[in-house]
């Protein structure tokens, strides 16, 4: 199943308790006082997403799960309730709830960490259920206190009290956790922003309609940004969404029959925690997807023996260059490496494969930047060169040729020493023809490669007329 990765923030240091606890306190107390603001006096709240926030902070700084800081964080509660003159029974019984419901889902969140292992990966769905078995649990202290505070009923209090700390946590939490700050494209395109703009219309409609079950028309808008944002846009979208659509429920713009109102409030809170979860679940396997992908076409594009391209991988670099740039010189060298199946029949298999490792791994030092180098097959390499005139193709070559003449593999104690034949050609590549021009161009590389064997191997061998100028150059 695919998962959420968390990957512990660094802005805090474990080892400052003394600022840690400031941190908690000031975190703790702005979230305090900015949601009492936001409850109507003497009412329960619409939207508390103080726990929620707190869980977040408590996972992405692991080292806050400690009692420690639980009780630092339950006065400063109960601090806060003596500043607003609310120190009773109830309000101390409602701060305690908070503080074990930040615990429960901390810790359960917290327990899906593999030992010695700093990056926490957890499933949505989990995260999902643990949100509401929390609140299902600490709502029963929770709406208690309530009951005392208001003298109200406390089974009409407990549902309400409930899918508010279910919805809010299922919908903040998912972005707290995955949130790194990236939320942009590296590159716009007009067309990324049509799920986000079919999602503002879906809203309106909804609200427009004033029907509560309308607000489900979101959902496919909010699948399509699964499918084109990122895991942490998504996970903000989705809580933007869905603290709207909250918002309109509790401010009743959505219209309910009046003594079913309390009943459609709650039933819409689950059922905008069940909408808000699904786009999360596609975004987290397209994210999974993307990976898989990724390593698939990296093992693909990459030789496992000696990390050079694969033949294929050289193909689909020359594909994009196809696809960039214009006209452009290519040369191709095709180097074979000389009597190689003497070393793995005397020094067996594996020495064979350290040689050709540390063969490929000279090769690509070598060339650098200037171009790229690919294992053709066996002990077949070729290096492509573009934008290179004939010398340049020839002159590496000769350079590669005489510096692995010089190099030492050591194996079992002796040094091996091998030569490598090299056959270079050079040619254009025009616009849009660049594989083919290179197929062409390794076909003739490869009977330059022949002839270099054939004259005895250690040698380069490209076009006569390369040849005689080096030859001229080398006679001087
Ligand atoms: P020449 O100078 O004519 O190129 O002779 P050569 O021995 O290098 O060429 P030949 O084609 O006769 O032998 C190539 C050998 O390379 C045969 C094959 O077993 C060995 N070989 C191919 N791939 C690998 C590999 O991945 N690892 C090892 N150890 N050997 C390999
Ligand atoms: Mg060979
Ligand atoms: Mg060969």
């Amino acid at each position: 199943m695919h998962k959420l990765t968390i990957h512990p923030s660094k802005i805090l240091r474990e080892d400052n308790t003394f600022f840690n606890t400031i941190a908690l306190i000031v975190a703790s107390s702005v979230l305090y006082v900015l949601n009492s603001k936001m409850q109507p006096s003497g009412q329960m709240a619409v939207f508390w997403p103080m726990n929620a926030i707190m869980v977040g902070l408590f996972c992405r700084f692991s080292f806050f799960n400690k009692a420690y800081y639980y009780l630092i964080l339950f006065i400063s509660l109960i601090f806060w309730n003596g500043i607003q003159g609310s120190v009773s029974a109830g309000s101390t019984l409602i701060a305690l709830s908070n503080v074990c419901s930040i615990m429960m889902l901390a810790n359960s969140i917290l327990f899906e960490r593999e030992p010695a292992s700093q990056i926490l990966k957890i499933n949505a769905l989990r995260l999902y259920s643990y949100c509401l078995i929390t609140a299902l649990i600490c709502s029963i202290l929770g709406a208690y206190g309530f009951s005392l505070e208001s003298q109200g009923q406390y089974w009409s209090i407990y549902p309400v009290w409930f899918s508010e700390q279910f919805s809010t946590s299922v919908l903040i939490l998912p972005f707290l956790l995955t949130c790194n700050g990236r939320f942009l494209p590296q590159k716009f395109a007009f067309s990324q922003v049509m799920p986000v703009c079919l999602l503002l219309v879906t809203l309106v409609l909804s609200g427009c309609s004033g029907v509560v079950g309308s607000l489900s028309v979101t959902l496919p808008a909010l699948i399509w940004c699964a499918l084109s944002y990122t895991l942490p846009t998504t996970c903000l979208i989705t809580l933007l969404a869905g603290g709207l659509e909250v918002l309109m429920v509790d401010t009743q713009w959505l219209h309910f029959g009046g003594n079913e109102h309390l009943i459609q409030i709650i039933s819409a809170r689950m059922g905008i925690s069940s909408i808000a979860i699904s786009p999360v679940i596609v975004a987290v396997s397209v994210q999974s997807i993307n990976t898989l992908v990724k390593q698939l076409s990296a093992r693909a594009n990459y030789d496992y023996l000696t990390r050079v391209h694969s033949r294929f991988g050289l193909y689909e670099k020359l594909k994009i260059r196809e696809q960039k740039s214009a006209s452009t010189l290519l040369n191709v060298l095709l180097l074979d490496i000389d009597h190689f199946k003497t070393i793995n029949d005397t020094h067996g298999h594996d020495c064979g494969d350290n040689v050709l490792s540390a063969f490929a791994l000279r090769v690509k030092e070598i060339v650098g930047e200037q171009g790229i180098v690919a294992r053709m097959g066996g002990e077949e390499f070729a290096v492509v060169l573009p934008d290179a005139t004939d010398d340049n193709g020839f002159l590496l070559a000769e350079e590669i040729r005489a510096d692995i003449e010089k190099m030492e593999v050591p194996w079992g104690g002796e040094h091996l020493t091998l030569t490598v034949s090299i056959g270079v050609s050079h040619g254009e590549a025009p616009h849009k023809e660049v594989v083919d021009a290179f197929d062409k161009l390794l076909s003739e590389a490869d009977q330059y490669l022949y002839q270099s064997k054939n004259l005895g191997r250690n040698r380069t061998s490209a076009a006569p007329s390369v040849m005689t100028k080096h030859l001229a150059y080398t006679a001087h």
